[in-house]
């Protein structure tokens, strides 16, 4: 036939199966960033040296892509143990990225057709926790933070004594705030959480740019935290493409998670290039030297600024104010967000993830050259009086 308008292939019905809390979510969306400077995602700026890049290609080439992963992501745990120096009777798992950790934790603690048990975390903070929550049929409390993102302890007790959470997640530092919470603060939660059971997973994605890591703390009371489950992922350290994460906790618990993980989630080019970059383990922290010595200097930067308020940070990324005349406004940090995009810098706007975020930018630490084009940019946008 002529000139008719084709058929669609697909008839409503056809996805009568998707569930309907999934039809209505939107897909999470990897802002395209060609011939931006990219300082919103924590990646770390800082490509390979041409020399290493060489080494981990003929590395790479060797590998057996043609068999299923085995041996070498053994290899991956035992170097990763080795790396973290694991408590004694502390096992690990490998994700795809804490993602897919996440997921799998998630996973183990929901049962259908029962009550459904709750997942808490502190907000703003890091949006997998909630989106892995509500996928796998949990519960999601959040419990706003205080005004300078400070746990609100009074109000996480509260909130674990009438939810019973199965899981609290505590990031530390935090993600967009970048802070270390109340070190009291935690202990009296993870006591709370642990008196009937629940696990309190701490997530130290951004370990490489902190001062503290809560692992000395089980180290020093294994007893107390033996509900405790730390995760960590190389993603920030420098390898976000790669997509390794692993979670660190009493063998009796990993070894729970480790029959609901993917035979063969970590694939082998991951495995063997995490290997080589753990080998390399003192290239990354030179480079976290340099990004915590940067962030420094943003900071400091941005203080000098009129209406301008950057928050302490143990990550690589600032969390800044963008304070209007007329506070309670997003307004001025959008100008300023669109004014660094016009300069091509893409930074992350998180002024409308929560109402503690108002008016904030969440800018990720680059290389000392970018940092300046950044902090330039700013200069430049600020005294404008736009
Ligand atoms: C970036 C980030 C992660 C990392 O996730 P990956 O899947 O390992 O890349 C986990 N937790 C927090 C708080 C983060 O900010």
């Amino acid at each position: 036939m002529k000139n008719s308008q084709p058929q669609p292939v697909m008839s409503k019905s056809d996805l009568r199966f998707i569930r309907e809390d999934i039809k209505q979510m939107h897909a999470y969306v990897v802002q395209d960033a060609q011939g931006m400077l990219k300082l919103d995602a924590m990646e770390n700026p800082f490509s390979l040296p041409p020399e290493l890049g060489a080494e981990l290609g003929a590395r790479l080439a060797s590998v057996a892509v043609n068999r299923y992963p085995g041996a070498q992501v053994e290899k991956l745990k035992t170097a990763l143990a080795n790396y973290a120096q694991l408590p004694e009777g502390y096992g690990l798992v490998l994700g795809n990225g804490s993602d897919e950790l996440i997921s799998l934790l998630s996973m183990a603690c929901s049962q259908s057709g029962q009550a459904r048990h709750s997942v808490l975390a502190p907000e703003p903070g890091f949006v997998m926790y909630a989106v892995s929550a509500q996928l796998q049929g949990l519960k999601y409390v959040g419990v706003p933070l205080a005004a300078d993102f400070e746990l609100d302890e009074s109000a996480m007790l509260k909130a674990v004594e009438e939810h019973t959470p199965a899981i609290v997640y505590l990031a530390y530092p935090n993600n967009p705030s970048a802070n270390l919470w109340n070190t009291d603060s935690i202990r009296c939660i993870i006591d709370a959480v642990s008196a009937y059971g629940g696990w309190v997973v701490v997530d130290e994605a951004y370990q490489p740019f902190s001062s503290h890591s809560w692992l000395d703390q089980i180290r020093a009371e294994p007893r107390a935290h033996r509900q405790v489950l730390l995760m960590r992922t190389l993603s920030k350290f420098g390898l976000a493409g790669v997509r390794i994460g692993y979670l660190i906790g009493p063998n009796e618990v990993i070894s729970q998670v480790e029959k609901i993980r993917p035979p063969y989630n970590i694939s082998v080019l991951n495995a063997e290039c995490a290997l080589f970059a753990l080998e390399h383990a003192r290239v990354f922290a030179e480079q976290a030297r340099v990004i915590c010595d940067q962030r420094n200097k943003i900071i400091e930067h941005l203080t000098r600024l009129n209406r301008v308020k950057p928050y302490k940070s143990e990550g690589n990324m600032v969390l800044v104010r963008f304070m209007d005349a007329d506070a309670g406004d997003n307004s001025y940090a959008l100008r300023i967000f669109e004014g660094l995009k016009a300069k091509r810098i893409l930074v992350k706007n998180v002024s409308k993830m929560h109402p503690l975020l108002v008016g904030c930018l969440r800018l990720t630490v680059g290389t000392p050259e970018e940092n300046e084009q950044l902090l330039g940019a700013l200069d430049e946008l600020c005294e404008s009086h736009l």
